[in-house]
């Protein structure tokens, strides 16, 4: 205890630094001009005093005698101060998508440039004589019936497709970039490394497990072939059923009805949300500290979290987006620990307990009760579990390129997507560069793609012990908070979740939610009694020869 004494002042400083640190950001974001009185000036200046503080402090503990758990609480501040940036927008970097085609620059810089290009092209793309952006042209593409106009919604990214990957040729500005992620891997591992330690399996099983989830697809969604514009509305039927129930404005009061029914009251601790869109604003939604919860004088003084999206329109997708960024709220206010630990557990977690609620979004009776309406199940699981195995097929993707860079993305992407997805190869696309993640940080993806291994993990652990929790349960933000949340970032994911589940991570909750699809008995039979029968001859008018699958949702969902 008595090291703990010592090292608490030096906590505390490292708090008011990273709420400098995260206050810059939020105001850097667009969404305030001050915080707490102060302006940005003000703020820069706290933080650098800070900075310079807490770095000699940290160097006179250097050679202390402290107890296992301060050492760790000193190598996560250190390890969290890496990444401080002092101010920046998030995911809206200096740097120029014009850049990108330069052959001079270095790797950091040109994944800049790559990420400019989703903020430049993917903010303002032509669709029909405007400019919508990446996340309504997906939407569009889950909710346009008419094929022509489906398809000119697809080709709307070509802008954005050649920007990343211009022609395919060996050196495009995604494949040196891909390049110098391999080769920077070589010295500091990858994301998908660390997924694989957070899990508890082997870096070599993560392929594995990956491909077992799109097998699990590919055998139980049929074999129809679909173009890739029509894979998104293939699935997307459950979004067209209750698009018109969720407007815009509505998403918010939806949100925030399904968190106090999960006992969290969003607005009340604080939350900030900023959903609209505006041209330099970043191209995804993401979710991020404001200021981090800590003690003060003997009471909690909880964490404000603010949300970030560039929402333009309604509809399910977006809505299960949502949904998931005030998952990430959730996640990071229910933290209760030293300062050192009040951070974000692992991005594998993270991702994964997003979509904890938010995988509810697509289950009939949370629609029923949040919308009034609801989709047939079997449309609703397939528009969820089709955008989950997007993510797979993404993660896999990553995964390979890391692996082997010099390898052709369109021809991996193609062979990947037209396996697994049953989609027509269109190798002269490069229409797998939709995700600002890609280039932000090369092989992030498997946090979904393998993510989703957890998310359902956890939703069928906290429904055995607690019940079934889609329309609600009170107790339900409480119980995590104290089995799950309340630790931060000083618990390792593996740890964490083999004393919450018991025993090590499977993918078997997943797999079998996908055989829940299997749509083959019900049309075999020929049973049409059923509402998703039904559906499936509406959808067999359009698409000869019964139904195909596929889908998908979420454009952004950063991480965090
Ligand atoms: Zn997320």
């Amino acid at each position: 205890m008595a090291d703990s004494a010592k090292l608490s002042p030096v906590e505390y400083l490292y708090a008011d630094l990273s709420d400098a640190n995260s206050i810059l950001a939020t105001i850097d974001s667009g969404l305030l001009s001050t915080y707490r009185g102060k302006n940005r000036a003000a703020w820069e200046q706290f933080y650098r005093k800070k900075r310079a503080k807490l770095a000699k402090e940290l160097e006179l503990l250097s050679g202390a005698r402290l107890s296992g758990r301060d050492t760790r609480a000193i190598a996560a501040m250190q390890k969290q101060m890496k990444a401080f940036r002092g101010g920046g927008a998030l995911f809206n970097p200096a740097a120029k998508c014009q850049d990108a085609p330069r052959k001079d620059i270095a790797y950091r810089n040109l994944k800049s440039a790559l990420v400019a290009c989703f903020v430049e092209i993917g903010n303002s793309l032509s669709f029909e004589g405007g400019k919508v952006n990446r996340v309504s042209v997906l939407d569009l593409l889950h909710e346009t019936s008419d094929r022509g106009r489906r398809k000119a919604a697809f080709f709307a990214f070509v802008p954005l497709w050649q920007a990343i990957n211009g022609h395919n040729e060996p050196d495009s500005p995604y494949r040196r970039m891909i390049a110098g992620a391999a080769a920077e891997a070589i010295k500091n591992g990858t994301e998908i490394d660390n997924a694989a330690r957070d899990m508890g399996i082997d870096p070599a099983e993560v392929e594995r497990w990956l491909v077992q989830i799109l097998d699990a697809w590919r055998e139980s969604s049929g074999d129809v072939m679909v173009e890739p514009w029509d894979f998104r509305f293939q699935s997307g039927e459950a979004d067209r059923l209750l698009g018109a129930y969720i407007p815009r404005e509505s998403l918010q009061p939806i949100n925030q009805r399904y968190y106090r029914d999960l006992g969290v009251d969003l607005e009340q601790i604080g939350t900030l949300y900023d959903l609209a869109p505006r041209p330099e604003k970043a191209a995804l939604a993401y979710t991020d500290f404001v200021t981090h919860g800590r003690m003060v004088n003997g009471a909690w003084r909880p964490t404000v979290a603010r949300v970030s999206a560039p929402y333009e329109r309604g509809g399910l997708f977006v809505l299960n987006e949502l949904v998931h960024e005030n998952g990430h709220v959730v996640n990071i206010t229910a933290i209760r620990n030293r300062p050192a630990f009040v951070e974000w557990p692992s991005s594998l977690f993270a991702e994964a307990f997003a979509d904890v609620p938010s995988w509810s979004t697509y289950e009939p009776v949370w629609q029923r009760r949040y919308l009034s309406h609801e989709a047939p199940e079997k449309l609703s699981l397939r528009a969820l579990h089709s955008v989950v195995v997007l993510d797979v097929a993404w993660s896999l993707f990553e995964l390979r390129m890391l692996r082997a860079p010099l390898t052709d993305p369109n021809a991996l992407w193609t062979e990947i997507t037209s396996r697994y997805l049953h989609i027509v190869p269109h190798p002269e696309l490069s229409w797998w560069a939709v995700r600002v993640q890609l280039a932000d940080l090369p092989g992030y993806m498997v946090n979904y793609g393998l993510g989703a291994i957890l998310t359902a993990e956890i939703r069928q652990h906290i429904s055995q012990l607690r019940g079934a929790f889609d329309t609600g349960d009170s107790r339900w933000y409480g119980w995590l908070s104290e089995h799950l949340l309340r630790y931060g970032s000083e618990r390792d994911t593996r740890t964490l979740m083999q004393d919450f589940l018991g025993r090590p991570v499977s993918p078997q909750a997943l797999l079998q939610q996908i055989h829940r699809l299997k749509p083959v008995t019900l049309q075999a039979t020929g049973d049409h009694r059923t509402d998703s029968a039904r559906h499936s001859i509406l959808l067999s008018l359009d698409y000869p020869a019964g139904l195909a699958q596929l889908s998908s949702r979420r454009p952004q969902s950063s991480w965090h």
